[in-house]
């Protein structure tokens, strides 16, 4: 790889070569992929962008770390709609706010661009079996996306996982084990599989291309935007691996001279499980916490990545917020009514959030703001409905109809 100089590890400071197996490092860091932006700027200027057809994640490959003989991988990951939301933004008192829905990924996630990138290293390394544990996304992105590509998958989800994210799995034909225990737990045994048997490592935060694929999410928004960038990017954080990808992505552009400017992030968690939050605010590094929130993709009381999420959100000067789970609900029927997009609960975390900011007045009339929805609602249709109720049920018959629109007060024009 021409673009690439070697992984680095994020506590120590020692390198290694940029293989495709590449892990953690020997004393327990997490790697980061260091790119030679000097070579890579004489390549990727925004008049060669504009004229790319590709509109996948891969449409940046001088920006990401895959050999230049590497093939897209098969389904369709990324490009995802960018909406520019000018009534909510009015209700919320915002200068202008765009909904980046990446729901609309293959299989209803953003971690389709991790997903995407470990099948393209699996197949870089010739292995031949994926293995990752997952809170449920990864899980479904990985199945989907290695099924395409004529790879098998073990998968670890906690027995908590929403049916739909299950059924994912099933579909995509992996070998699914349910573990009866927490992420950790789950996380654990995956661990111990993955070195007994060899397996392709999916892990989060173990290996370090994952978050070099999530990092495309701002290569687009910036593109979108017509490299104009926002005052804030806002997104929903468990593990930490998509927040510190977003960040690794703008600064990448800074670096090569695409933007000129770095947005502030918002990370955006659950009360009841906010490890990273609660180390912003408290200064220092962060410490478990229990799992105490129905947005279960970002139900993670130990996150696997804290530390790269931790100084991404410190460097560029960004906001920690925390919202109650019926603070999620009430955001996944806000941006259901107000933009037609049905994101999962973690998925709408950082729409709960920017709301939140809104309310006390932290953003207001000044400022721009990406709202970044991370999964799709169909994923967890049992607590879309216990947030959205039941509709009106009767016999199919006018006269019933009639009076159940005058029990519920409802009159037609
Ligand atoms: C995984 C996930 C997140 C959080 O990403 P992390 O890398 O774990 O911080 C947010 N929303 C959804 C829908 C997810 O699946
Ligand atoms: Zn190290």
């Amino acid at each position: 790889m021409k673009n690439v100089k070697y992984g680095q590890c994020i506590k120590c400071g020692k390198t290694y070569p940029a293989t495709p197996d590449l892990t953690t490092c020997t004393c327990g860091g997490v790697l980061e992929i260091v790119y030679d932006y000097d070579e890579i700027k004489k390549r990727l200027t925004k008049a060669v962008l504009a004229e790319r057809t590709e509109r996948t994640m891969w449409r940046y490959r001088e920006l990401l770390p895959i050999e230049e003989t590497t093939e897209p991988t098969p389904l369709r990951v990324g490009w995802s709609p960018l909406y520019d939301e000018p009534r909510l933004a009015a209700q919320l008192g915002l200068k202008q706010l765009w909904v980046k829905d990446d729901g609309l990924n293959p299989t209803g996630a953003l971690k389709d661009r991790a997903s995407a990138m470990a099948v393209a290293k699996a197949r870089e390394a010739g292995a031949g079996v994926i293995a990752c544990s997952s809170t449920g996304n990864a899980a479904s992105s990985l199945a989907g996306n290695a099924a395409a590509a004529g790879l098998a998958t073990y998968i670890f989800v906690p027995s908590r996982a929403p049916k739909g994210k299950v059924a994912q799995l099933m579909t995509f034909g992996a070998t699914v084990i349910s573990v009866q225990g927490s992420y950790e737990e789950t996380f654990e045994l995956s661990r111990q599989a993955i070195n007994r048997w060899g397996w392709y490592n999916r892990n989060a935060a173990i290996n370090p291309y994952l978050s070099e694929g999530k990092k495309t999410v701002a290569y687009e928004i910036l593109e979108q935007l017509g490299w104009q960038a926002p005052d804030y990017i806002a997104i929903s954080v468990g593990d930490g691996c998509t927040i510190a990808g977003l960040w690794k992505g703008l600064k990448d552009l800074h670096a090569v001279g695409l933007i000129d400017r770095l947005p502030r992030l918002i990370s955006a968690q659950a009360e009841g499980c906010c490890p990273i939050n609660r180390a912003v605010v408290r200064g220092g590094s962060w410490e478990p916490m229990e799992e105490n929130t129905f947005a279960d993709s970002i139900a993670v009381g130990v996150p696997r990545n804290g530390d790269k999420a931790l100084m991404a959100i410190r460097e560029s000067q960004g906001l920690a917020v925390n919202v109650s789970d019926r603070e999620i609900m009430e955001a996944q029927q806000l941006l259901g009514r107000s933009c037609g997009v049905f994101g999962e609960p973690a998925g709408v975390t950082a729409a709960a959030g920017v709301k939140k900011l809104c309310e006390q007045g932290i953003l207001g009339r000044e400022e721009t703001v990406v709202s970044v929805v991370t999964g799709n609602g169909l994923k967890d249709v049992a607590n879309a409905i216990k947030a959205c109720g039941e509709p009106i049920s009767i016999p199919g018959d006018m006269n019933a109809l009639l009076r159940a629109f005058s029990d519920s007060g409802i009159v037609v024009e």
